[in-house]
């Protein structure tokens, strides 16, 4: 009878039906064909170095301009894409689309920035020193300029595989940072046989640095650690003046967050760079905020 009913059937097990797996469902639908409807873009947070005050980095961090929802953001789709292996696809866009990008600002006479783009776990997986490569030479970008965001539960799946991903990588001369470093669950034991260049310190220990001792400590053996380990370290999600004090006080090479500049447009990047060589901005800021 259910048979019977075809498309009735559906409707019949609706209500029951989560409806919350019915939205991925459309969501999944709408992603599959976001790439070829060109309804992705990126945006991009500038990485300031405490020491010099210099824009070191932009993080790409992705968008789907939905005809419908508007701005849809990574966290309510890459997760999707991952489940039904769209990353891989939007994942070489990214990668595409970010290299594309540094290359054309560096051409457009920019002072040199690595562009950081984010990995998911799937991508990791699949051969991606190979797609970098590829990347690289499709788009002209020298692979220093580029950086790769790893997590932690990313690099802790399979540790022979990473290190042997990450060396590839780094003998491309390719940059490697852990990404929300300390929310994961990575042994300091395996953290040393990683070739990384960078720790960035999750934004959940940079929120209470200020008012929170024990965050603060954490913070503190977090720089300390990295430094041992020859590692840069950059705290993430910095929005007030006090937090970059203690930041530059404890000696992090670095931070990203609100306080700086929020993810831009590609062309407000390019005004906001050409301001901060123009009349060094970025260095005055930087001194009054410490002061
Ligand atoms: P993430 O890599 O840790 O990126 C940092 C996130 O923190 C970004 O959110 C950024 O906009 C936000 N953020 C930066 N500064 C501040 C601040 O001062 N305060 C607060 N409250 N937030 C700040 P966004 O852009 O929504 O991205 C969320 C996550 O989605 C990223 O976390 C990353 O895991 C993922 N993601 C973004 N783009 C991509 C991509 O191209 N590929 C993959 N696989 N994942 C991506
Ligand atoms: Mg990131
Ligand atoms: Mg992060
Ligand atoms: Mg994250």
């Amino acid at each position: 009878r259910a048979k019977q009913q075809g498309k009735d059937n559906f409707q019949l097990y609706a209500p029951e039906m989560n409806k919350k797996a019915l939205e991925q469902l459309v969501l999944a639908n709408h992603l599959y064909k976001a790439l070829n409807r060109d309804e992705f873009l990126l945006h991009y947070q500038p990485q300031l170095n405490l020491k010099t005050g210099q824009i070191v980095a932009l993080e790409a961090l992705i968008r789907w301009q939905h005809p419908e929802l508007g701005l849809v953001s990574p966290n309510q789709f890459i997760p999707l894409a991952e489940e039904t292996g769209l990353i891989g696809a939007i994942g070489e866009w990214v990668l595409q689309a970010a290299c594309t990008q540094n290359r054309a600002w560096q051409l457009a006479g920019l002072p040199p920035m690595r562009i950081a783009v984010n990995l998911s776990a799937r991508q990791f997986q699949q051969k991606i020193s190979k797609t970098i490569a590829r990347v690289l030479a499709e788009t002209g970008l020298d692979p220093s300029y580029l950086e790769v965001e790893i997590t932690e539960s990313i690099a802790m799946h399979d540790v022979n595989f990473t290190i042997c991903v990450l060396q590839e990588l780094q003998d491309m001369g390719v940059y490697i940072a852990m990404d929300d470093f300390g929310t994961g669950y990575s042994s300091l034991a395996t953290l040393r046989r990683f070739p990384l260049h960078t720790l960035k310190v999750a934004r959940e220990f940079v929120n209470d640095i200020t008012t929170d001792q024990k965050d603060a400590a954490i913070i503190k053996s977090i720089v300390a650690l990295g430094h041992g380990l020859e590692l840069n370290v950059i705290a993430e999600g910095v929005e007030t003046p006090e937090q970059l004090k203690f930041l530059h006080a404890v000696k992090c090479d670095g931070m990203q967050g609100y306080l700086f500049s929020k993810p831009l447009s590609a062309n407000a990047v390019t005004q906001f760079c050409q301001q901060q060589s123009g009349s060094g901005i970025a260095q005055s800021l930087f001194s009054q905020k410490l002061e």
